[in-house]
């Protein structure tokens, strides 16, 4: 079979504008020095095994140059990251409509495990980029997608045929995942849960446990920041038009309650997670992260100060153009 993964990733085989790689090496060592200021998430017990200080940053360019820096081949659960690879998944196989006939679009305002405006405001969870709506989003591919497809889709994604299921991850998340449990439970009460129970939640639960490094993300990131096609492969991926859906709510609701404040400093599309990994779509670059520590909202401390610097300095912000 031919290998999907032949990308040349490895080092930097294209020269990168010394500006860049000067501003990324200053964004690596901010992320770095803020690690301390935050804490690893630690309500699922297997998370609270990370290493705090740990941080690692990895820029691949469209011109098929890169950068990597610190802890960027760490293996780390993608967690939330995963609901990206979701909605893509789901706009692929259902279509714009078959998605969004499911779930609404609008920012929660809530934290990413909420139930409080799923039961009190909306029948229909409020976007994808929360536990609800990507709880419901999977729900509409348990029935037509193994887990294995799911991971195959991943891989391609993330340019990176190493990352697999996370054993312990998994196991931690399905025994502390009750309030997934209640979410999953209160979609189907209501009529909305488009697959059973338990099929959507493990589903759900296994994309979270997905390992990933610094690196993938970045792979990821450039493909979404392309338009859907590898630049380097030239392969298309994701549909253009997905890819701007993917974007819009990545950008309104991609960092938790965090993602007004990241868009108005950092301004690129990018979704977080709690197992601290960051993945931005860039204009021409992809940018991974991984930063365990964490900062109230949920959110790499680290990845966040490094990315400020990163856009402050280039003049990423999307709405400078
Ligand atoms: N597995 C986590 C949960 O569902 C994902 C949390 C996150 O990264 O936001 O609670």
């Amino acid at each position: 079979m031919e290998n999907d993964f032949d990308r040349p990733i490895e080092k930097e085989q294209i020269a990168i504008d010394t500006k860049i790689e000067r501003v990324f090496s200053e964004a690596y060592y901010i992320g770095r020095a803020s690690t301390a200021k935050g804490t690893v998430a630690a309500y699922i017990p297997e998370l609270a095994k990370a290493d705090a200080s740990a941080f690692g940053l990895y820029m691949m360019h469209e011109n098929g140059g890169s950068l990597s820096f610190g802890d960027f081949e760490t293996r780390f659960s993608i967690q939330s990251v995963s609901k990206v690879i979701i909605l893509a998944a789901s706009l692929k196989y259902r279509g714009f409509r078959g998605t969004f006939d499911h779930v609404m679009m609008e920012p929660s305002g809530d934290a990413f495990n909420s139930i409080l405006k799923l039961d009190t405001r909306s029948n229909l969870p409020f976007n994808p980029m929360i536990n609800a709506g990507a709880i419901q989003t999977i729900s509409l591919l348990a029935d037509i997608l193994s887990f294995e497809d799911l991971l195959s889709f991943s891989r391609e994604l993330c340019c990176d045929e190493g990352i697999t299921l996370d054993e312990a991850v998994y196991k931690s998340e399905f025994e502390s995942g009750d309030r997934n449990r209640a979410i999953v439970y209160l979609l189907k009460s209501k009529g909305v849960l488009m697959s059973e129970p338990q099929k959507t939640l493990d589903l759900y639960f296994k994309m979270c446990s997905l390992s990933v490094s610094a690196r993938s993300l970045a792979s990821l990131g450039l493909i979404i920041s392309n338009g859907g096609t590898d630049p380097l492969s030239g392969k298309r991926l994701i549909d253009s038009e997905h890819v701007r859906t993917i974007k819009s709510l990545m950008f309104t609701c991609g960092m938790y309650d965090f993602s007004g404040e990241f868009g108005v400093r950092v301004g690129v599309p990018a979704k977080s997670g709690v197992g601290g990994g960051l993945v931005c779509a860039a204009p021409g670059m992809g940018i991974g992260l991984y930063g365990p520590s964490l900062d109230p909202f949920g959110n790499s401390i680290a990845a966040v100060k490094a990315m400020e610097h990163i856009s402050e300095k280039l003049g990423l912000h999307v709405f400078d153009y």
